[in-house]
């Protein structure tokens, strides 16, 4: 593809712009030098399309599109190899459902920003937006009514056929799978790790950017500092084994059938500005990356 960029002054803004095989995108920063980082939630998928093909191209990434045939749409995916030697292989998903931007808007914000060099021996994968039509809808389905997130144990529908398809032979050490809670006031995550103070120094790092839920319960499950609480790791294998039966998988199910064990479910509070999820999306995931980074060091 062409893409083609500047920046203009006008009326003391700084227009950066780009123009790419999907027509023009451009951003006003406040700043007459330097670009002000400003929180864009993409218009639609096409955009984010844009936008995702500009950042990977600018930066030299390597962009995947998968055809989604039934939508006449592609799944995106954009892998950032490790620039030193690799300590582990991570995911992070965003976009499962179309009422929860901040995870999109963070993934965009990832590659304009470059921001996974600060993990140069970390290996990514990035999908940011597993649901296109419900982004361009605005609702948590696809245009079918369709939620995405009970259907990840089968191929029936396209977007998550796709999807398995996509990723059948990755095998990740872990993965991230962002969403938003947009009846809530605070941040709350499901995260499993084999080290479990994991979930709790993640918690601390996000509160650093915005407020963590207070309440006992969250989305009917009972939830402690932030934490949603699974009991040991035997409880946990015996609550998943029973979700699993109803065959009504969201997508960390899938791996989790697929043998992986270690990973987090963030959900940032939809009632709350969104630039302060999306640093708390970006908070959360950059404290996962440390630790990860931090412990399969320490064991080579
Ligand atoms: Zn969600």
């Amino acid at each position: 593809m062409r893409v083609r960029g500047g920046m203009v002054s006008h009326k003391g803004l700084t227009k950066v712009w780009f123009d790419t095989d999907h027509g023009r995108w451009s951003r006003y920063a406040k700043q007459p030098c330097g670009i002000e980082m400003i929180v864009r939630k993409p218009a639609d998928y096409a955009e984010i399309t844009a936008r995702v093909e500009t950042a990977a191209a600018m930066a030299g990434l390597e962009l995947t599109r998968y055809p989604i045939a039934e939508l006449g749409l592609d799944l995106l995916r954009v892998d950032i190899p490790a620039r030193e030697p690799a300590v582990a292989r991570l995911a992070v998903f965003a976009g499962t459902h179309g009422d929860e931007p901040a995870p999109v808007v963070t993934m965009l914000e990832f590659l304009e920003q470059d921001l996974w060099k600060r993990s140069p021996s970390v290996a990514f994968s990035v999908f940011p937006c597993l649901n296109p039509t419900g982004f361009d809808l605005g609702t948590r389905e696809n245009k079918d009514g369709i939620d995405l997130n009970r259907q990840y144990a089968r191929d029936e529908v396209p977007e998550v056929r796709t999807l398995r398809a996509a990723v059948a032979n990755d095998s990740f050490d872990t993965f991230v799978d962002a969403h938003e809670d947009p009846e809530e006031v605070g941040f709350y995550t499901y995260a499993f790790f084999s080290d479990s103070s994991w979930p709790r120094l993640i918690v601390e790092a996000v509160a650093e950017h915005g407020p963590i839920i207070d309440t006992p319960e969250a989305d009917d499950h009972p939830v402690e500092g932030g934490v949603v609480a699974h009991g040991d790791e035997e409880t946990r294998d015996e609550r998943f084994r029973e979700y699993m039966a109803d065959g009504e998988w969201p997508l960390p199910f899938y791996f989790y059938d697929r043998g992986i064990r270690d990973f987090m479910t963030t959900e940032t509070p939809g009632m709350i500005a969104l630039s302060t999820r999306v640093a708390m999306q970006h908070a959360a995931r950059d404290r996962l990356v440390d630790l990860l980074t931090a412990s399969r060091s320490a064991d080579t």
